[in-house]
């Protein structure tokens, strides 16, 4: 099955979408056949490569994904690519985020305690002023 367009979305990480979309300008128009007319627009976490020609594949696609995320192995260990139709999702691992702790004042999260315990205590006194 094809689709004109591909959507990557990063589940409202901007800063992650930003990284995603400069790592596929500069890998998917070296890759060999892609049509690099096709063009990659960012929107605040979402990135759509119009596919109009079918000149990028998913698996391609999904390869490149992985490629960026094995280039910084320490900064993204915790994520993992999901794919739906012709969707892809970054995102941190489900099944870290069930151990994720939430902020009640903010929604940030984070799986460390001491980070948590930390946060909350500025949180709050942000929120009380
Ligand atoms: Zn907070």
């Amino acid at each position: 099955m094809s689709s004109d367009k591909i959507i990557i979305s990063c589940a409202g990480d901007k800063e992650l979408a930003r990284q995603v979309y400069s790592y596929l300008q500069a890998n998917l128009s070296s890759s060999k056949g892609h049509n690099m007319h096709d063009p990659i627009t960012l929107a605040e976490d979402e990135i759509e490569i119009m596919n109009d020609r079918n000149a990028v594949s998913q698996d391609d696609l999904y390869n490149i994904l992985i490629d960026f995320l094995e280039s910084d192995k320490e900064k993204y260990s915790e994520y993992e690519i999901s794919d739906l139709e012709n969707i892809f999702t970054v995102g941190i691992k489900k099944d870290l985020l069930k151990d994720m702790k939430t902020c009640e004042y903010c929604g940030y999260m984070s799986k460390d305690y001491d980070d948590m315990y930390m946060h909350r205590l500025v949180c709050a006194a942000i929120t009380r002023l």
